[in-house]
């Protein structure tokens, strides 16, 4: 997967764990899986029925956690988490999940998502007298927490949910509870299955199939779910509104063996790719697509066109992180360090290039010429979701505004300035019949605001970039 050098970034994964005297060691395999949807911390607390421990560090979970680490987390019950910091920034501090002790009682929690008035309550809990020892968005959920009034930690957590607006798969945790909670669009996905006797939670299906859990259902839009030893229990705690979950997951962040909504990720990036051949065809000798998530749609494409699908580029698997480095240049560099072409398979060929989206345009760019360098004849680039054309501010890290290359240049500019010979982007109606959901609204329940500008939610002005302020204009 290429997300971090192309500029878009999913925010985080969340696996939670009840009832299972292994419950640390679970989580962390359970984390392995989420891997891909932050690299930047891991942190699994465990509950043992009297106290928290916590245990998290930066990097992978393979750096965060050491021989020794596990053993010291007995208990349970656990919630992990993996980190991409979107909001907030880095360092072990923004690290979730996040503790709270006080004299009677302690508090986790951890969040995939971005809320979008999180600036505003932080200022208002700081007038009050709050301080706050991270700057991560998730501190502000424990805050509204820790000062309801009501006793019930459900009333707690819903009294404090009342007040946040934005996209949230949260998890809390106390010494006797576990809580998950949707943001009535469900704009993250957030799963239940069972192992055993034990309930498990997590941001993608593929962290239960790790850890052999069975998939129950997924958490719903505007639900809190507490698990304790009653067992488990639902309530409402606001009106659902109409779904959207993130298109994104399907097209390009997701692991391709989870299901979103019981829809499998690869056989929609798959259906995607036979829509995109059928809607911008073209005379090729081969098909190949961008490692990881682009090979899915790829395969797609060839087999709608009848065109082989072939290997034409390779991914190298173990060079390090490249988006730690800190130039646009030195980036660009650790996109030629990842990927190869196959000068044996596209030389004297005309290719069609798969890629799942195009953020700033760089990497496409860089691929192009690299794809050309090693003797294609054509390279016709074919893009599985609609240009972006707006910042995402419910936990994806695309750019802002003025750094989408779709957002300030026309198709021919676009194409022209990646080098390719064609570009063509799947339409919005053929990326949601690919995916295929069956929600009866006009957007199949899914949010297309980084396609359209038609956010789910307002949009306050503090999480505008300054370039960007006139984005609901
Ligand atoms: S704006 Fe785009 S990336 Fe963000 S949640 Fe919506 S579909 Fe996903």
């Amino acid at each position: 997967m290429l997300g971090e050098i192309k500029g878009l970034n999913e925010e985080c994964g969340v696996f939670a764990l009840w009832g299972h005297k292994e419950a640390a060691q679970l989580s962390y395999y359970g984390l392995h899986s989420l891997q891909h949807r932050g690299q930047e911390g891991a942190g699994i607390v465990v509950s043992d029925e009297e106290h928290l421990h916590i245990h998290k560090g930066l990097g992978l979970v393979n750096d965060a956690f050491k021989e020794g680490d596990l053993e010291a987390l007995e208990g349970h019950a656990s919630l992990g988490h993996v980190r991409y910091a979107t909001a907030g920034g880095g360092g072990l501090d923004n690290c979730q999940p996040l503790m709270f002790r006080s004299q009677t009682d302690s508090l986790a929690i951890a969040h995939n998502g971005n809320l979008v008035n999180a600036h505003n309550l932080k200022l208002e809990l700081e007038d009050q007298g709050s301080i706050f020892q991270s700057t991560s968005d998730t501190e502000v959920i424990a805050h509204l927490i820790k000062r309801s009034v009501y006793p019930r930690m459900e009333d707690k957590l819903s009294d404090a949910l009342s007040m946040v607006e934005g996209a949230y798969a949260l998890a809390v945790m106390t010494e006797g509870k576990l809580l998950i909670a949707q943001d009535p669009h469900g704009l993250r996905p957030l799963s239940i299955g069972k192992l055993g006797g034990a309930y498990v939670v997590a941001s993608e299906t593929c962290a239960f199939d790790v850890i052999g859990a069975e998939y129950e259902r997924e958490v719903q839009p505007g639900e809190i779910i507490t698990f304790d030893r009653n067992g488990m229990r639902s309530e409402l705690y606001a009106t659902p509104a109409e779904r959207r979950m993130c298109s994104m997951e399907y097209v390009y962040f997701s692991r391709p063996d989870s299901n979103i909504d019981q829809i499998n990720v690869h056989t929609a990036r798959k259906n995607l790719g036979k829509k995109l051949a059928a809607e911008a065809p073209i005379e090729a000798d081969i098909v190949t697509g961008v490692p990881d998530s682009s090979i899915s749609a790829a395969i797609g494409y060839a087999e709608e066109a009848g065109i082989p699908y072939e290997m034409g580029m390779i991914k190298n698997r173990y060079v390090g992180r490249t988006f730690i480095q800190p130039s646009q240049e030195l980036r660009e560099q650790g996109v030629k360090m990842k990927l190869s072409p196959v000068r044996g398979v596209v030389e004297g060929k005309r290719v069609v290039m798969v890629d799942d989206s195009i953020v700033r345009g760089t990497t496409s760019r860089r691929i192009v010429t690299m794809l050309k360098q090693a003797g294609a004849a054509e390279v016709h680039v074919r893009i599985s979701s609609p240009p972006i054309t707006h910042p995402c501010f419910y936990g994806i890290d695309t750019s802002t505004k003025s750094e989408l290359i779709a957002a300030t240049h026309s198709l021919e500019e676009m194409r022209e300035e990646m080098g390719a010979d064609s570009l063509s982007f799947i339409s919005i109606d053929g990326m949601l019949d690919g995916i295929g959901r069956q929600d009866k609204d006009s957007n199949c329940g899914q949010c297309l605001a980084c396609f359209t500008g038609n956010y789910p939610t307002d949009i306050y002005e503090d999480t505008l970039h300054p370039h960007d302020k006139v984005i609901n204009g």
